[in-house]
C-alpha cells in the first residue's frame, strides 16, 4: 500500500480512491446519480424591510469592489448590505487560508455553524474537506484558500439552510471575483453545483455529473468541478468520483509546472 493509500485509508476515503495515470476523458453520466443540491431547502429570499443608513453605506458598487485591496475587501464584506442575507446573518464568512495560495476551493455559502463561527466549512463537511486537502498534500492556510459564492448564510422561512438564490449569488459575486483576482491562484476547484454554476455561468439546472471529469476555464484559470463535501457525506459512493476529480486537478496543476 502506498503512502497515499495509507493516508486515504486513515481518512476513511480510501483505499478505493486511486490516482489515475492520466486525466480521464469526459466521464459518462451515472444514470443512478440523482445529485442532491448542496442544500435541500427551498430557495426563498428573506423578506425585504426598509433600508437603513447602514444598509446604504454597505452597498458597495461593483466598480468599488473591483478596485479594493485585501483588507478593504474584508471590511466591505463584513459590513455588506448588497442583498437581504445581511438581515439574517450572524457573521459574514469571508473565506480562510493563504491569501497567496495557488489552490482556490470555492463552495456554496455558509451554513449554521459557519454563520456562528465566521469560518468556511466547519463541522463534518469541513472535516471532510480538510481530509480531501490533506490527501492532496494541502491544508488551509498553506497554499490553499477556501471561499464561498455567498458570504452570508441563506436560510428559509423556518431558519434552515438553503441554497442562495440567483439574485443573492449575483449580488455577492463581485466579492468572489475580487478575491480570485487578488489571490491569483494557479487552479480552482468548484465544490458543488452552486459554485460551478456561478463560476462557469452555466445553466442552473445542470448536474454536477455533467461538469466533472474535464478541465473548465474561469478566464484563463483552469477549473475542476467536484462534489460538495456536504453532499459526499450523504453519498459515500461518490467519494471515489470526488477523488478522481481531485486527481484531475492535481494532474492539471502539475502540467502548469
Ligand atoms: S451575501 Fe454577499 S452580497 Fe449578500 S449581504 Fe452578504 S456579503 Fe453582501
Amino acid at each position: 500500500m502506498t503512502r497515499r493509500d495509507q493516508m486515504l485509508d486513515a481518512l476513511a476515503i480510501g483505499p478505493q480512491w486511486q490516482h489515475r495515470d492520466a486525466a480521464p476523458a469526459r466521464l459518462p453520466e451515472n444514470p443512478n446519480l440523482s445529485l442532491l443540491p448542496d442544500t435541500e431547502m427551498t430557495m426563498e429570499p428573506a423578506a425585504a424591510s426598509p433600508a437603513t443608513a447602514a444598509d446604504v453605506a454597505g452597498r458597495h458598487t461593483d466598480a468599488d469592489i473591483a478596485g479594493m485591496d485585501w483588507n478593504t475587501l474584508q471590511d466591505a464584506v463584513g459590513n455588506c448590505t448588497r442583498c437581504n442575507l445581511c438581515r439574517t446573518r450572524t457573521r459574514t464568512v469571508f473565506g480562510a487560508g493563504d491569501p497567496k495560495a495557488k489552490w482556490l476551493f470555492v463552495g456554496e455559502g455558509p451554513g449554521r455553524n459557519e454563520d456562528q463561527q465566521g469560518e468556511p466549512f466547519v463541522g463534518p463537511a469541513g472535516k471532510l474537506l480538510d481530509n480531501m486537502l490533506a490527501a492532496m498534500a494541502l491544508r488551509r492556510g498553506s497554499n490553499a484558500f477556501i471561499a464561498n459564492v455567498v458570504k452570508c448564510r441563506p436560510t428559509d422561512a423556518s431558519g434552515k439552510d438553503r441554497a442562495p438564490s440567483p439574485e443573492e449569488v449575483a449580488a455577492c459575486k463581485p466579492y468572489l471575483a475580487r478575491q480570485i483576482a487578488l489571490i491569483g491562484p494557479d487552479i480552482m476547484v468548484a465544490l458543488g453545483k452552486t459554485a460551478a454554476v456561478a463560476l462557469l455561468a452555466c445553466e442552473p439546472s445542470i448536474a454536477v455529473s455533467k461538469l466533472r471529469g474535464v478541465v473548465h476555464r474561469y478566464g484563463e484559470l483552469p477549473l475542476v468541478v467536484t462534489y460538495h463535501p456536504a453532499y459526499l457525506l450523504r453519498a459515500l459512493v461518490d467519494k471515489r468520483k470526488a477523488w478522481e476529480d481531485l486527481c484531475l486537478a492535481l494532474d492539471t496543476h502539475a502540467d502548469i509546472g
